[in-house]
């Protein structure tokens, strides 16, 4: 039979033969170079270990950058995903099916509010949907001038890679390039800082939007007279208040959202409880590697999108739901919030331990639960890396230096490595990745 698409070039070598170069010449020749790629070619994984091709173990405490919540190839999740498949794949939005109407009850009844959920792909996608539910409202509440359309965002925010996503984010280095940006973003306002969004609301302002706990801007939680005060500020102004969660979101903080967690810890339950947003996005851990996103909306503004007014194809398809479903009643049968709070205190714990031991080499530890940080000098400070001709930040080097010692994280920024591990991290894993990060922090000292 005859190719259907005939190359220009040698087909790559076989790929039993050196898969590692023959893969990554794969990516060189087809794939768009959007991304920074380290030099690993995954294979498979179980649990929170995962193998490169040359059969190199490696511990994952990257866990997708927050995604792969129960870690990787969780029986329950495939035998979901597999029944599932085989029963009801996809039905288009036109129809109902039981699997997204009982995810959306589940998130519900983890967030303790009334309200609904619209279904979407990605954490972006997410995002943009409540850039829209922002619009609504605001051409349903003008100001004195006019229907309000502006979402304030805060420096060193993520809120994705789609036009409105980048748009919406506090970071100049993703929208170079793009401009000019669209209309409506306001992202320079310090985060944490109460009096300076209070002086950013102006008459075209609609909603403010924050993440819970900033990620890719260096693992910042939300303090707690923060988020009590921008409530006060969005019912003062008439404002919604949203809190980005894809990252910070689905138990990674201890709690279903960081927001519980910070609160919780501040002020108890009962005080938490009585504090919502009026929006959450979410994605990553809510699918643990199936792609899926969602935003909620509290009631009153749960029907401002009406039928017509938004949409997507595989938005809550019933393999999504289905798994997301088997992830939720797993995080609750096996205790997951309360043991990644604890792995997470521990692990916290050790890092400031690194920070006492080694303080030219590690700052300390940023976090809550399995969102954790670890603050690296600057790379001219820490001799063994300035030392060498490289311009690459402290974070990127010490991420390489893992990745030679058998262990995965996530660089943030210039100066944070983070650990976003799979929230059933057992505490023998948690111990070895000490170990590694260790061992590796030593050499640098
Ligand atoms: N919002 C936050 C806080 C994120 O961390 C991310 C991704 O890292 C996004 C939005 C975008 O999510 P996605 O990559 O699924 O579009």
């Amino acid at each position: 039979m005859k190719e259907l698409i005939q190359p220009a070039a040698a087909a790559p070598a076989a790929l039993v033969q050196n898969q590692h170069e023959a893969v990554r010449a794969l990516f060189d020749r087809y794939v768009m170079p959007t991304y920074a790629r380290f030099d690993l070619v995954l294979a498979h994984g179980a649990g929170s270990e995962v193998w490169d091709v040359n059969g190199r173990r490696y511990l994952d405490l990257g866990g997708g950058i927050a995604v792969c919540a129960l870690g990787h190839a969780h029986p329950e999740v495939a035998e979901t995903l597999a029944r599932q498949a085989r029963r009801l794949l996809h039905v288009s939005n036109l129809y109902y099916h039981e699997p997204q109407g009982r995810l959306a009850q589940e998130i519900i009844r983890n967030l303790g509010v009334a309200g609904k959920v619209f279904f979407a792909n990605s954490g972006a996608e997410s995002n943009e949907g409540m850039f829209k539910l922002a619009r609504m409202f605001g051409h349903a509440h003008p100001g004195a001038d006019g229907p309000r359309h502006e979402v304030i965002t805060t420096i060193n925010s993520f809120h994705g890679r789609t036009l409105g996503g980048i748009a919406a984010t506090g970071q100049d280095k993703i929208k170079a390039g793009f401009g000019p940006m669209p209309d409506g973003f306001r992202c320079d306002v310090p985060f944490n800082d109460l009096p300076a969004m209070e002086a950013a609301v102006g008459p075209r302002t609609a909603a403010i939007l924050i993440e819970g706990i900033q990620g890719e801007g260096g693992i910042t939680p939300a303090g707690v007279e923060y988020l009590l005060g921008l409530r006060r500020l969005c019912d003062e102004r008439n404002l919604l208040l949203m809190i980005d969660a894809v990252q910070c979101g689905h138990f990674r903080s201890g709690c279903f959202q960081s927001y519980q967690r910070v609160l919780g810890d501040a002020l108890g339950a009962a005080a938490a409880a009585g504090f919502s947003p009026d929006a959450v996005s979410m994605a990553k851990s809510l699918g643990g590697g199936f792609p899926i996103g969602a935003f909620w909306a509290r009631q009153p503004f749960a029907d401002l999108l009406g039928p017509g007014s938004h949409g997507t194809t595989y938005g809550g398809t019933p393999l999504g739901c289905a798994v997301a479903l088997k992830i939720f009643e797993i995080i609750e049968r096996d205790g997951l919030a309360a043991q990644a709070r604890e792995t997470g205190a521990w692990l916290h714990g050790q890092i400031d331990t690194l920070a006492a031991e080694f303080p030219g080499v590690v700052r300390g530890a940023r976090g809550l639960g399995l969102m954790l940080g670890i603050e690296l000098a600057p790379a001219a400070e820490i001799r063994s890396l300035a030392a060498r001709a490289s311009e690459r930040p402290a974070s990127l080097q010490v991420v390489d230096r893992l990745h030679e010692a058998g262990v995965l994280t996530i660089p943030s920024g210039t100066q944070i490595v983070r650990l976003l591990p799979a929230l059933n991290l057992a505490r023998a894993r948690a111990e070895e990745g000490v170990d590694l990060i260790r061992r590796v922090v030593r050499s640098l000292a």
